[in-house]
């Protein structure tokens, strides 16, 4: 252990730590990260949004992941529970900058990478060093308890503590203020395989986005480096789950079911055991408290559908660092100074919400709505890149709803805002 007194320390490496942890050593705070694992690591959520160039670029590793071998994506697909499938929605049709294009990555180096940048701007970077608790003076985090791979536990002290430990969101379990979504219980059986089906030329790295029958689940394809494909299935829990209870069973009993999947697998080989995960919808009432923040999936995940958490991962790291260097500055560590990005973070979070729920409205079809309505094409694609920070871009949802009163739809959950 290098020093016991920083001025922040986080908690996980993954994008939303490492991004906290390099953006506040740019800004010259005393920053220790510790991370229970040993990276690389392998990790779920292959899919990037284009809206990440902007964080990669503040931290300058734009040319270090062009030099890569990640799969380039352009676009995203959709293929209905009949087998029909849109046209790629390219992320360059509202976008000629070259932010319009991200990449598929796999999870273990690109976590590794930014890790490293982190450690590379100057934070204290404790691999294989788990986190085992927040300490509080009265309501006030003022450090935490870590065991290194030793074995020792040591006290660290610090200004703020940043919680970027991912699913397992130790701050909100400690506090009891974990909140399930009111409407998504999605569970996901998950694997991936060598040699599945991919397009050619700009369409190879597409991120598809099939339905199986009577839109009871849906699978995601995502092709990545080395040969492989990242291919999920995404449904509620006791859809999947009847009378078959193993898990890959369940897994190649849907693929068997879905043409569309089991075309593009005809020749290919599983390369990994299936894994299992369940109820990862959730948010933190208090992701701000004296003393503390929370980042990325410690604060909240809405669903994989849209490839959102890595960014949403990096742009709340990138939030709460300059909320938190302000806070330090003028030494005011309440809550409410360093929770100065909650309210901007939240307002890019509500419209993926949103184009959530509508996914998962049976009833709706994005199609028939953008047939009627093609002046939303653009909102739509802006939605799908993750610029969703700006103006206006949550008016595709009182559009959606017009469409659907004019359609006869079922009084469902409402999206407009
Ligand atoms: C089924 C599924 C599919 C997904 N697909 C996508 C996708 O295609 N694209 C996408 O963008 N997102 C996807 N996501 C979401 C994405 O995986 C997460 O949003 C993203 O990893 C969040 O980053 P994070 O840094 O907050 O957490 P994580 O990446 O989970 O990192 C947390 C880190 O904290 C460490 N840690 C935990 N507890 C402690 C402790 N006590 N002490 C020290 N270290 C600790 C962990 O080891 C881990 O390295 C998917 C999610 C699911 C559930």
């Amino acid at each position: 252990m290098q020093k016991k007194s920083y001025d922040v320390v986080v908690v996980g490496g993954g994008p939303a730590g490492s991004s906290t942890a390099a953006f506040l050593a740019q800004h010259g705070r005393e920053v220790l990260l510790l991370e229970r694992e040993l990276f690389p690591r392998p990790h779920v959520g292959e899919s990037l949004m284009p809206a990440t160039y902007w964080q990669f670029e503040r931290l300058g590793i734009l040319e270090k992941l062009k030099s890569t071998s990640f799969v380039r994506k352009h676009s995203v697909q959709f293929i209905s529970q009949s087998g029909k499938e849109s046209r790629p929605f390219y992320f360059s049709e509202t976008n000629s900058h070259e932010s319009a294009v991200t990449w598929q990555v796999q999870r273990a180096s690109f976590d590794n990478l930014l890790l490293q940048t982190a450690q590379d701007l100057g934070a204290d970077v404790l691999q294989e060093t788990s986190v085992k608790d927040v300490l509080f003076e009265d309501d006030k985090a003022v450090g935490v308890l870590a065991k290194t791979k030793d074995g020792k536990t040591h006290c660290i002290s610090a200004k703020v503590v940043v919680d970027a430990s991912g699913g397992n969101r130790l701050l909100s379990k400690k506090l009891k203020i974990r909140q399930p979504d009111p409407i998504l219980r999605k569970m996901s059986i998950y694997t991936s395989f060598e040699g599945g089906h991919r397009d050619e030329g700009i369409d190879e790295g597409a991120t598809l986005i099939i339905q199986t029958k009577e839109k009871k689940a849906w699978f995601w394809y995502i092709p990545l480096n080395n040969n492989k494909v990242s291919v999920g299935l995404v449904s509620d829990r006791d859809v999947l789950f009847g009378k078959d209870k193993d898990p890959q069973k369940i897994f190649e009993r849907e693929v068997e079911q879905c043409t569309a999947v089991k075309k593009r697998l005809a020749s290919a080989k599983q390369s990994e055991p299936v894994v299992t995960c369940k109820d990862f919808s959730y948010f933190s009432e208090k992701p701000v408290g004296d003393g503390y923040v929370m980042v990325g999936d410690a604060f909240a995940f809405i669903d994989p559908v849209y490839s959102s958490g890595v960014f949403l991962a990096l742009k709340s790291g990138e939030l709460a660092a300059d909320s938190i260097h302000e806070a330090l500055l003028v030494d005011d560590l309440s809550a409410e100074k360093l929770g100065g990005f909650v309210p901007t973070l939240q307002a890019g979070m509500e419209p993926l919400k949103k184009l959530v729920y509508t996914f998962y409205d049976h009833e709706f079809s994005f199609a028939g709505f953008l047939k009627e309505n093609p002046q939303y094409k653009q909102n739509l694609i802006d939605l799908l890149t993750g610029d969703v920070f700006k103006e206006g871009v949550g008016a595709i949802f009182d559009a959606i709803e017009e469409y659907k009163r004019a359609n006869g739809h079922s009084q469902g959950q409402r999206v407009s805002s």
